[in-house]
């Protein structure tokens, strides 16, 4: 098996994504993420170009007109969300791996456009979802709702990517990630055995 393209982590909002993608970024320093764009406002703490590049939705049309992005998806409450094509480019100019975040449609656009991408969906319970969800609440509370809504039609997509990591508690499911993604960027037969 070749080493991945691209590493793809998906799944429900709510599901742990960010915190499992900071510690595998820790552990494995082959791999960088994408930084999106998205026409969502930014969040208290968040930094123009390390979250995400933040665009006006002019902007965002623009960039997909001009054919720059590698996949966008347009998510909640009409926000739109994308990949651009030089965050992969960048990346790889360094060496490195790209690892994308990106929600389930996102996700399987990836899936059947790039050779050699792998796809990983991060899954939780719908009550762990929920509370995750509810706790964040930075969004206005309609949104909330609908976020609840998505996250479970999400969870039942999980057969549709390469590898499911359950998100029940954070440290094995930690583990579990970093041994399969070091796996995958490992050359088969290289892989050293206890
Ligand atoms: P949030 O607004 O909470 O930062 O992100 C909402 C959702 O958008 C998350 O599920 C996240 O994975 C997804 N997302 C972030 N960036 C991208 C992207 O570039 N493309 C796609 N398809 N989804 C993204």
């Amino acid at each position: 098996m070749s080493r991945p393209t691209v590493l793809v982590v998906t799944g429900p909002s709510g599901a742990g994504k960010g915190t499992l993608i900071r510690e595998l970024l820790r552990r494995i320093p082959d791999l960088e993420v994408t930084v999106s764009a998205t026409t969502r406002d930014r969040r208290p703490g968040e930094v123009e170009g390390r979250e995400y590049w933040f665009l006006s939705p002019e902007d965002f049309l623009a960039r997909i007109e001009a054919g720059d992005f590698l996949e966008h998806v347009e998510y909640v409450s009409g926000h739109r969300y994308g990949t651009l094509r030089s965050e992969l480019e960048r990346i790889r100019s360094n060496g490195h791996v790209p690892l994308l975040e990106l929600e389930t449609k996102g996700a399987l656009r990836v899936r059947s456009d790039v050779a050699g991408a792998v796809t990983i969906f991060i899954s939780a319970t719908v009550d762990e979802l929920e509370r995750r969800l509810r706790e964040r609440a930075t969004e206005e509370s309609g949104e909330i709702g609908e976020r609840i809504a998505l996250a479970r039609e999400q969870l039942e997509q999980a057969g549709d990517f390469d590898y499911i990591v359950r998100n029940e508690e954070l440290e094995p499911a930690v583990e579990e990630l970093v041994e399969l993604v070091r796996g995958l960027l490992t050359p088969a037969g290289t892989m050293s055995r206890p």
